[in-house]
């Protein structure tokens, strides 16, 4: 069996990280499934573990001066009873599992994870959430978005672990979120969709769209987003047939067990659409 740390402090999970590489897992609905053998055995772990969901600088949640920082360890229960967590954000975790995936597993586990099919990771996207990693070393930034190289592969260093997740409270006049998935409860996405808009008189000030399960990694493109942006609503319907192209070169579904490439295809686009002509006018 391997040796599972619980360590006392961030300090004490650092330095064992630093020193052991030791796997870090916060409510273990990934990690546990990832190695598991059967009922009744214990997971077929590869390397130490080490318990952090407990650590103090990992489970705050707090919002200051309109910024809103989710300790990487705090469970999705917490995130979304908070009063500042943003619809969008509490809809998207109210959606995750069912009650007792949401009590245990955490906003970091999703991220961390790297799932192209995480469900908090397009609604990240749209708020430009930042992540703080930190090792013995030091500390660093990076965005959301940089964060992932492919699927179940990120950025993080062996000796490192996430902390904090970023993002400033958004003013949008409207926003959608939608995950199709085989059922209500229980059920990973087939895709996943998230946006904002923001409408000045009769002009498209902003738009974020952020899709997953489509893609290796979660897709958004501000180069695609700075199209609509400053245009009037009356043009949106034409700018949509070559907007809709970009996407659909953007999005790479693959055919799994839960769905196929071209019904992934075809319902992200029937989404962003949707999406921009309902609130056309
Ligand atoms: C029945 C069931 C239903 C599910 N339904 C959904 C669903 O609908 N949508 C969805 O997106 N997911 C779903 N999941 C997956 C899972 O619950 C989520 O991804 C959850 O957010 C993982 O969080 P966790 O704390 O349990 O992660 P863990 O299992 O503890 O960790 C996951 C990974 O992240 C790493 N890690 C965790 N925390 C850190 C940290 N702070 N720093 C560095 N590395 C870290 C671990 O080493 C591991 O590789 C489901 C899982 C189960 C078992």
């Amino acid at each position: 069996m391997v040796k599972t740390y619980h360590p006392e402090t961030l300090t004490e999970a650092l330095k064992i990280r630093n020193e052991t590489h030791a796997l870090p897992y916060a409510g273990g609905t990934d990690l546990m499934v990832r190695y598991r053998q059967g009922p009744g055995l214990v997971p077929a772990f590869d390397r130490e573990v080490m318990f952090i969901g407990h650590l103090p600088e990992l489970t705050k949640l707090q919002e200051k001066n309109g910024e809103f920082a989710i300790g990487a360890c705090v469970p999705y229960r917490e995130i979304i009873h908070h009063r500042h967590t943003p619809e969008i954000l509490r809809k998207a975790c109210s959606l995750i599992g069912a009650p007792a995936v949401q009590n245990l597993g955490t906003m970091g586990g999703n991220i961390c994870n790297a799932s192209p099919a995480g469900d908090t990771l397009p609604p990240l996207a749209i708020l430009d959430t930042h992540l703080t990693l930190q090792s013995v070393s030091g500390e660093r930034q990076v965005s959301l978005l940089s964060f992932f190289t492919g699927p179940g592969k990120t950025i993080l260093r062996d000796d490192e672990l996430l902390i904090g997740i970023h993002f400033r409270l958004p003013h949008f006049t409207a926003e959608g979120y939608r995950k199709v998935g085989t059922r209500k409860a229980n059920a990973l996405s087939k895709v996943a969709f998230a946006a904002f808009m923001l409408k000045e008189k009769d002009m498209l000030a902003d738009i974020r769209i952020a899709l997953g399960a489509v893609a290796p990694t979660v897709v958004r493109s501000r180069e695609l987003e700075n199209r609509l942006i400053g245009q009037p609503l009356t043009d949106l319907a034409n700018l949509m047939p070559d907007l809709l192209e970009s996407y659909g070169t953007l999005i790479q579904p693959i055919t799994d067990q839960r769905s196929d490439a071209n019904y992934r295809k075809t319902v992200s686009l029937n989404l962003i659409e949707n999406f921009v002509l309902k609130e056309e006018s």
